[in-house]
C-alpha cells in the first residue's frame, strides 16, 4: 500500500516509492462489505481530491481496504514524463516544498482553479456500485420534430441503446436541442446516466431550463465556472466541458455540443476529458454545425457514424452569402472615412429598418470605424470581448434600441436574434475561417415568421474561406431539397 494514515491524514507511505509506474492503487471488491451509502452518494462518478471529501480519513481508507475506493497519484512521473491524472496536461508543472511529503513536489497549474493536485496528492475515486434510477416515460414534451429533425433523433436513440459514437451535424437553426429528448429519455428508462458538455456557461443557462421543462420529473444538475461543486451525480448533469474534469466514469452517455467551438478544438483537454468522465460501455454524441476538417476526415473515412440534419426547423433554405467586393476599404478608414459602398449599406439598413450586425475583424478596427459609423446614426454601437457592457448591448440589440451592431467574432455563435441581417467588412481576414461565416450566415432567417434576409460577405479579395462557407451552406439546401425537408 503505497497510502498510509498518518494524524488523520493520508500520506505516502515510507514503505513505498511516491515516484511509481503505478497510477492506480486498488484493491480486489469484498462484496461482503457493508459499504457507506453517504459516501457512494458522494463519490460515485467523480475524481476528487482526498481534502475535498467530506468524511472522516480511516471511512475513505476502509473502503480502499474494502476495494470500494481507488487511490490516484494526482501527478505521474514516469521515464522524466510528467502526466497530471485529472486534466493530463504534460506540460504545465510547478514545484513547491510540501508539508505532507516532505520533499519538493511537483503540481499541476494548468487545472489548479479546482484546486492543487500534486505528486503525493491521491485522487479518489468509487469503485463500488452505483446506485440505480429508472424513469419510464420521462419526456414531456408535446412539440413535432422536423422531418430532418426525427432522422437525426432516431439515429440518436440507437446510437445511446448500442453503446456506440454518433456525430450530429446539424445546420444553425436546426432546432439540435429538440433532437436529443428521444435519446435522453431513451437513456433515462434504462437508467443510464447523461451528460450534456458545451464550452460555454451561456449555453449552459439557456439550456438548462429547456431541459428541465422537458424532463420536469427528473433530477438534473447544472454545472458550471462560478457554479456550486457537485454533491451527488445526477441522471442529467448539464455542464461546461471543462466541468468534465471533475468526472471518473460517471456517464453511460455524453453529449458534447460545439465540438468545433474554441478553444476546445484545438485543446487535447476535451478528448482526454470526455474519457475519463465517461464509462467504458458508453455513447458519445457530437453535435456541430461546423465541423473542422479532422471530423470532415472522420466523416468521410467512416470512421465516426455521422447524420446530417440539412434543415432548419422550419424548413425554409438556409439563406446563402453574397460576396461584395469593396475595395481597399482599410485605406478609407486609416483616413478617417468610410468606404462609400459600406455607407451605402447602412444608410440602406436604417431607411428599410432592417437590423443588422456588421462583422469586424479585430477590436483595433472597429474601434476605428464605430465613430465613423455613428456619423451616419448615433444609434449604431459596437461590442466586443473587452467591452464592459458587452451583455447590455447585446439585450439593448435584442430588445430593437440599436439598428446595428458592430462586433467582433465574438458574437458568431449563439446570439439569435430574428429578423436580423448580416454584413461582414473584410471577410477576407483569416480571422474569418469556413467555419466563422457559417457561424455568422447562421444568425439570418432563424425565426418561421422571416425566414429569409441578407448576408453580404465584404471583401477586397476572394478567399477559400468564403467561397467553400457559401458552398457548405449551397450543398446543405440542395441535400435539404433532395431529401424532401424544404417547404
Ligand atoms: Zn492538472
Ligand atoms: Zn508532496
Amino acid at each position: 500500500m503505497l497510502f498510509e494514515v498518518i494524524n488523520n491524514k493520508l500520506v505516502p507511505s515510507k514503505h513505498g516509492s511516491r515516484i511509481s509506474e503505478h497510477t492506480i492503487l486498488e484493491q480486489p471488491l469484498n462484496t461482503s462489505f457493508n459499504f457507506s451509502y453517504d459516501l457512494q452518494q458522494f463519490l460515485q462518478g467523480r475524481l476528487l481530491l482526498i481534502d475535498g471529501i467530506p468524511f472522516p480519513i480511516e471511512v475513505i481508507q476502509e473502503h480502499f481496504e474494502q476495494g470500494y475506493v481507488k487511490y490516484h497519484y494526482g501527478v505521474n512521473k514516469v521515464k522524466g514524463l510528467i502526466t497530471c491524472k485529472r486534466c493530463g496536461t504534460q506540460n504545465l508543472f510547478a514545484s513547491f516544498d510540501c508539508a505532507r511529503c516532505k520533499m519538493n513536489c511537483t503540481y499541476c497549474r494548468k487545472c489548479i482553479a479546482m484546486g492543487r493536485v500534486s505528486e503525493c496528492t491521491p485522487l479518489v475515486s468509487w469503485e463500488g456500485p452505483v446506485s440505480n434510477f429508472v424513469y419510464e416515460n420521462s419526456l414531456e414534451w408535446d412539440g413535432q420534430l422536423s422531418k430532418a429533425q426525427a432522422a437525426a433523433s432516431f439515429e440518436m436513440v440507437e446510437t445511446v441503446t448500442k453503446h456506440s459514437d454518433l456525430l450530429i451535424w446539424a445546420v444553425c437553426g436546426a432546432g439540435k436541442t429538440e433532437v436529443l429528448f428521444e435519446g435522453i429519455e431513451a437513456a433515462l428508462r434504462t437508467g443510464k446516466y447523461i451528460c450534456l458538455a458545451t464550452p460555454r456557461t451561456d449555453v449552459v443557462i439557456e439550456l438548462a431550463p429547456r431541459i428541465k421543462k422537458a424532463f420536469p420529473e427528473v433530477e438534473i444538475q447544472t454545472l458550471y465556472g462560478g457554479s456550486q461543486d457537485p454533491r451527488t451525480l445526477a441522471p442529467v448533469t448539464i455542464a461546461t466541458t471543462h466541468q468534465l474534469l471533475r468526472f471518473y466514469k460517471a456517464f453511460d452517455v455524453i453529449i458534447v455540443d460545439e465540438v468545433d467551438a474554441f478553444p476546445y478544438s484545438f485543446d487535447a483537454m476535451l478528448q482526454r476529458a470526455v474519457q475519463q468522465a465517461k464509462k467504458e460501455h458508453s455513447s458519445t454524441i457530437y453535435l456541430t454545425a461546423t465541423p473542422t476538417p479532422n471530423w470532415k476526415r472522420k466523416i468521410e473515412k467512416k470512421q465516426i457514424q455521422a447524420v446530417t440534419i440539412p434543415a432548419r426547423f422550419h424548413g425554409h433554405p438556409l439563406p446563402v452569402p453574397e460576396l461584395a467586393w469593396i475595395g481597399n476599404w482599410k485605406k478609407y478608414i486609416n483616413n478617417k472615412k468610410l468606404p462609400p459602398i459600406l455607407e451605402d449599406w447602412l444608410v440602406k439598413k436604417l431607411r428599410n429598418n432592417r437590423q443588422a450586425f456588421l462583422f469586424i475583424p479585430s477590436i483595433d478596427l472597429l474601434e476605428k470605424i464605430l465613430p465613423l459609423v455613428k456619423e451616419v446614426s448615433e444609434k449604431i454601437e459596437g461590442v466586443h470581448s473587452r467591452d464592459p457592457l458587452r451583455k447590455e448591448k447585446v439585450s439593448s440589440f435584442r430588445a430593437g434600441h440599436i439598428p446595428i451592431l458592430l462586433t467582433t467574432t465574438i458574437l458568431e455563435r449563439g446570439v439569435t436574434v430574428p429578423s436580423t441581417e448580416v454584413a461582414v467588412l473584410g471577410a477576407d481576414d483569416p480571422v474569418f475561417t469556413e467555419s466563422a461565416l457559417v457561424q455568422i450566415a447562421g444568425r439570418v432567417g432563424r425565426s418561421a415568421a422571416d425566414p429569409t434576409g441578407e448576408i453580404l460577405f465584404f471583401h477586397f479579395g476572394k478567399t477559400k474561406a468564403m467561397l467553400d462557407a457559401k458552398k457548405q451552406l449551397e450543398s446543405m439546401n440542395k441535400a435539404a431539397l433532395k431529401k424532401g425537408m424544404l417547404k
